[in-house]
């Protein structure tokens, strides 16, 4: 006889794959990792199966920038959208409501005009006070019936101004979380994407300078296997501050991937644009690591930056780009530093037009 496996034996069933997978791909056993292979053993997010068995057969492990991909596409994006359904729903239903309550309303001022002008009408022909005081009493009471359901939708009118508040905050909220990176609090790829391509249109609509940097952290993948995932996610926060700190009012600042960062400077030429660098720089490497846990000094990290400027003829790709080349010039020059585009460590490794 087949057994059917309780709620209880089949869940601990994908908690044992979920765990083994993590144990044999010597993963962190942290809950995001869990939780997707906890989904990978239910096999129900068939897109999420499908790029881990890709993925695995082809480099044999999943990295953290993967793992960290995948949750963000297969796992929180569909939370958030579960969410967006949820207060979309909600929306629809309260409107729904005051729409009957619009019409419920309508039908009766409908009804109140057809006694109105019935009363008149009896009016011009009644013959004696007894009758006219009849007609005044049938009045009066549909008048107060009217005051009443007029009443009643203004009251339930105010509840639903104040429910339909509530129900903007809500997905305010939802919409300004799928824009923000979790770990850092400033905003993730899909933010950057956006805020880059608006700012660019409105600089070359307005010919208006405009700055990018890009900037990753040196050696961050022998900071992670030194110390582990945890103590590189909290530099990642640290580095997120420091930038917060620096950058402030239009400045748009991003996670561009794993521990690279973006900042979108508009209305900047390439001269402020470097001095901001550099500040972000030093703030970086300013700041001494130590371990919350045991107090232990870690050292220091630094960044390389990237810095490129709009000229006529761009696009975000093109821009992007070069911030991305002089990132990479700087990598190879040193780390710890900042180039542009007329940097001449930039331009001996892109023999790029001159004028
Ligand atoms: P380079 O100076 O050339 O940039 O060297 P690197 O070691 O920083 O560069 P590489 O691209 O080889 O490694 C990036 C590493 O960043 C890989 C991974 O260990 C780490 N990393 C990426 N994303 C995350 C994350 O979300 N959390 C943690 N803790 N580490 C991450
Ligand atoms: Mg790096
Ligand atoms: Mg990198």
């Amino acid at each position: 006889m087949i057994k059917v496996l309780d709620e209880h034996e089949r869940t601990m069933a994908f908690a044992e794959v979920a765990l083994g997978q993590i144990k044999s791909l010597r993963q962190t056993a942290i809950p995001r990792n869990y939780e997707i292979w906890y989904v990978y053993a239910t096999g129900y997010n068939s897109p999420l199966n499908k790029i881990i068995n890709e993925t695995l057969a082809r480099n044999g492990k999943l990295t953290e920038s993967d793992l960290e991909q995948i949750y963000e596409t297969y796992l929180s994006q569909i939370k958030i959208n579960d969410r967006i359904d949820k207060v979309g729903a909600r929306v629809i239903g309260e409107i729904d409501d005051v729409m009957t309550l619009i019409s419920d309303a309508l039908g009766m001022s409908a009804s109140y005009d057809n006694s109105l002008a019935g009363a008149a009408q009896k009016l011009s022909v009644a013959h004696n006070s007894d009758e006219v005081k009849v007609i005044v009493e049938t009045l009066v009471q549909s008048t107060r019936e009217m005051r009443e359901t007029n009443k009643a939708l203004e009251d339930r009118l105010t509840l639903s101004k104040s429910q339909i508040s509530n129900l903007q905050q809500s997905l305010e909220a939802i919409r300004a979380e799928s824009l923000t990176d979790p770990l850092t609090g400033l905003g993730n790829r899909k933010y950057f994407d956006r805020s880059i391509e608006a700012a660019v249109q409105t600089a070359l609509a307005n010919g208006e300078p405009l700055s990018l940097l890009m900037f990753d952290i040196d050696h961050f993948k022998s900071f992670n296997d030194s110390y582990g995932h945890l103590t590189g996610d909290q530099v990642l926060r640290l580095v997120g501050m420091s930038l917060k700190q620096t950058i402030k009012g239009q400045d748009i600042t991003a996670r561009y991937g794993g521990e690279e960062f973006a900042v979108v400077l508009p209305n900047t030429a390439l001269r402020q644009a470097l001095t901001v660098a550099d500040h972000i720089r030093r703030a970086v490497m300013a700041k001494e690591l130590k371990k919350k846990s045991t107090g232990e000094i870690l050292g220091r990290v630094t960044i390389s930056v990237g810095v490129s400027m709009l000229k006529p003829g761009d696009d975000t790709d093109s821009l992007i780009e070069r911030a991305d080349a002089c990132l990479y010039a700087a990598k190879r020059n040193g780390r710890n530093r900042v180039i542009c585009e007329v940097d001449p460590e930039y331009a001996a490794e892109n023999h790029s037009e001159v004028a």
